[in-house]
């Protein structure tokens, strides 16, 4: 970039909770930093930003687009491919965007059984006609309403379209945001398709005092235990994500002696971070790998309150089982 001449940048949101909007805004006083290099051109949580204005740029014109939220209807389909479009760089910003997130957990059922609950089997759903959403709607008068189209299934932002860099966690934390800024400002970017993080596991950056040999017989929920601030919590038979989860946080959970429950995703090697932790929780148990049957599985699974939203919490999407077929999904 010629000198003085400031990046544009966007910050475009799919099915997301905001909370990614909001780790933006909790770089505090950095914000000064960022505005120094670059002109926020679109974000619509935090300023008045229309879809047209972005469908008028030129390709290309914006410089670097944080995309936040997984692809879950029609209308985050059409701006992931709209933000592509118009941006040199495109960054999966958070869990959700990088392996469809803690949304993605929907993937367990489909859109048919969603609105049913929504629109028909809530208690406080008065709805005797069952009326659901529809993508298009012409009233008496001949108006015509559209609503984008909800999918079977929650998608990744790379499932739809070309993701330069990853940036994970439940939200990015603020230095990790600045370790981006400061790579996109100084142009040091690392290789196209990368995550921007550590490539070691949070074990690696885990403080805690870690057993030579590791053995439980039993799994306990935290409030089971009163558990030492001072011992990793899988020694304490407490369900932490952390060998399967890739570092950069700064272990921030743990440090609140709160077990990991994954939000950065797998390392670069483990690829299904539920599977890899199945496997090493089969190990501590005393399973070996080529014991580890379905009854194994099931014999674990049965000590964990909620297996899936334990291994895959922020990513069935990206994951070998990619969703929990119960009608399929239609919008692949
Ligand atoms: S990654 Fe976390 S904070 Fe960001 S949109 Fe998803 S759920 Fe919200
Ligand atoms: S399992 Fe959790 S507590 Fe134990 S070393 Fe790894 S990150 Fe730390
Ligand atoms: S400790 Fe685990 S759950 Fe907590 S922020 Fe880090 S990766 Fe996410």
């Amino acid at each position: 970039m010629a000198e003085g001449e400031k990046l544009k940048l966007a910050i475009c949101r799919g099915a997301t909770c905001s909370g990614c909007d909001i780790a933006v805004l909790d770089i505090h006083e950095r914000i000064l930093t960022v505005l120094e290099h670059a002109d926020i051109v679109f974000a619509p949580t935090i300023m008045d930003a229309k879809y047209k204005d972005v469908e008028a740029m030129a390709d290309g014109e914006i410089d670097v687009c944080l995309y936040h939220g997984s692809v879950r209807d029609s209308e985050n389909e059409h701006m992931a491919k709209l933000m592509r479009q118009k941006s040199k760089t495109l960054i999966a910003f958070g869990a959700c965007a990088c392996f469809g997130g803690i949304f993605g957990l929907a993937n367990v059922t489909n859109k048919e059984e969603i609105f049913e609950e929504v629109y028909k089997n809530t208690p406080s759903t008065d709805n005797p006609d069952f009326v659901t959403p529809q993508p298009e709607y012409k009233d008496e008068a001949g108006h015509e309403l559209t609503l984008p189209e909800f999918y079977d299934d929650v998608f990744a932002l790379d499932d739809k379209v070309d993701v330069d860099y990853f940036l994970p966690l439940c939200p990015p934390t603020p230095d990790l945001i600045m370790t981006a800024i400061n790579a996109i400002v100084s142009g040091e970017l690392p290789p196209k398709g990368a995550t921007i993080a550590s490539d070691k596991t949070l074990c690696s950056e885990c403080e805690r005092k870690k057993a030579d040999t590791r053995k439980i017989d039993k799994i306990y929920r935290p409030h089971e235990v009163e558990l030492d601030q001072e011992k990793c919590f899988l020694d304490q038979g407490v369900l932490c994500m952390g060998p399967a989860t890739r570092a950069g946080c700064g272990t921030i959970c743990i440090n609140g002696n709160v077990p990991c429950r994954g939000c950065s995703g797998p390392t670069k090697e483990a690829f299904d971070q539920g599977g890899n932790m199945l496997n090493l929780i089969a190990t501590i148990f005393g399973v070996k790998e080529e014991e580890l049957t379905e009854e194994e599985v099931k014999k674990i699974f049965k000590q964990i309150k909620d297996p899936l939203g334990t291994f895959y919490r922020f990513t069935l999407p990206k994951s070998m089982l990619r969703r929990v077929r119960k009608g399929g999904a239609k919008n692949e």
